[in-house]
């Protein structure tokens, strides 16, 4: 589905992607690990169209797009959750859900808008029951519902999913990742996953990639990752 090939990113002079090349098959679910600073966030903004690509090209269902902009991108099936819960604090539940279906409202109408919100108050019973709530006045696990659902609004094939476990409770951690998987299952999704928590990403991944310092220098199934001597070691911690 996603095919990227040879991409490089710069900040300014630093550069932070060197020649990262990787691909997703259509309903996978892929992970990249890496430590702080690896590039992991740069590469999901890459694709996403909110970071410059410098050299390289990204292809999705065969069609290059390495240098189309953002909102065509999201027309095209790309969502992306942002890293830290980037939602809108001052405004409802609800509100945040209309400006994350904004795409929904132009090109369907209000009533598409209203029950595209009502399938992701289906998905987060828990945000229903939060409508009329500030998001800044919800718990960190419900702002992390709140994110994932605004990025869900807009009925993406690829969701690029950017470190969902931050800061949470494990056992949040595990309720959004289970409805992640009911997602999955349901709507032909296929994800990529940037995670700290690489033991989460790598169990709920089908591969993985690792990143240092702006490269790929490994990948592999979840489940060989989970096992690699040198994943454990730097990335897992102990058993
Ligand atoms: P983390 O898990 O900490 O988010 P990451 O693997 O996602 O790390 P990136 O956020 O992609 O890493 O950052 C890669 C490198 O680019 C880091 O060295 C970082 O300091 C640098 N960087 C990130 N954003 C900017 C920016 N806006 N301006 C300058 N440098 C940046």
């Amino acid at each position: 589905m996603l095919r990227i090939q040879n991409i490089n990113s710069y900040y300014g002079l630093a550069h932070v992607l060197k020649n990262v090349s990787l691909h997703i098959n259509r309903g996978e679910t892929v992970t990249l690990i890496g430590a702080n600073g690896a590039g992991k966030t740069t590469l999901l903004r890459s694709i996403s169209g909110l970071q410059a690509i410098r050299g390289g090209k990204v292809f999705l269902e065969g069609k290059e797009i390495t240098q189309v902009p953002v909102e065509k991108k999201v027309r095209m099936g790309i969502a992306q959750v942002p890293e830290g819960r980037q939602i809108f604090w001052p405004m409802t539940v609800f509100e945040n859900l209309e400006m994350g279906g904004f795409l929904v409202y132009k090109m369907h109408g209000r009533r598409q808008l209203i029950a595209t919100i009502e399938e992701m108050f289906d998905v987060f019973p828990v945000l229903r029951n939060r409508r009329k709530q500030y998001a800044g006045s919800l718990s960190g696990g419900e702002q992390q519902m709140l994110a994932i659902a605004m990025a869900l609004m807009l009925r993406p094939r690829l969701l690029l999913l950017d470190e969902p476990s931050m800061g949470l409770a494990p056992l949040i951690v595990r309720e959004i990742f289970q409805i992640l998987d009911r997602l999955k299952k349901e709507n032909d999704l296929t994800v990529l996953l940037v995670e700290q928590n690489a033991r989460v990403a790598l169990n709920f991944a089908d591969r993985g990639y690792v990143m240092e310092t702006g490269r790929i220098i490994l990948e592999d199934s979840a489940s060989a990752l989970l096992a690699n001597q040198e994943v454990k070691r730097a990335y897992l911690g102990r058993d």
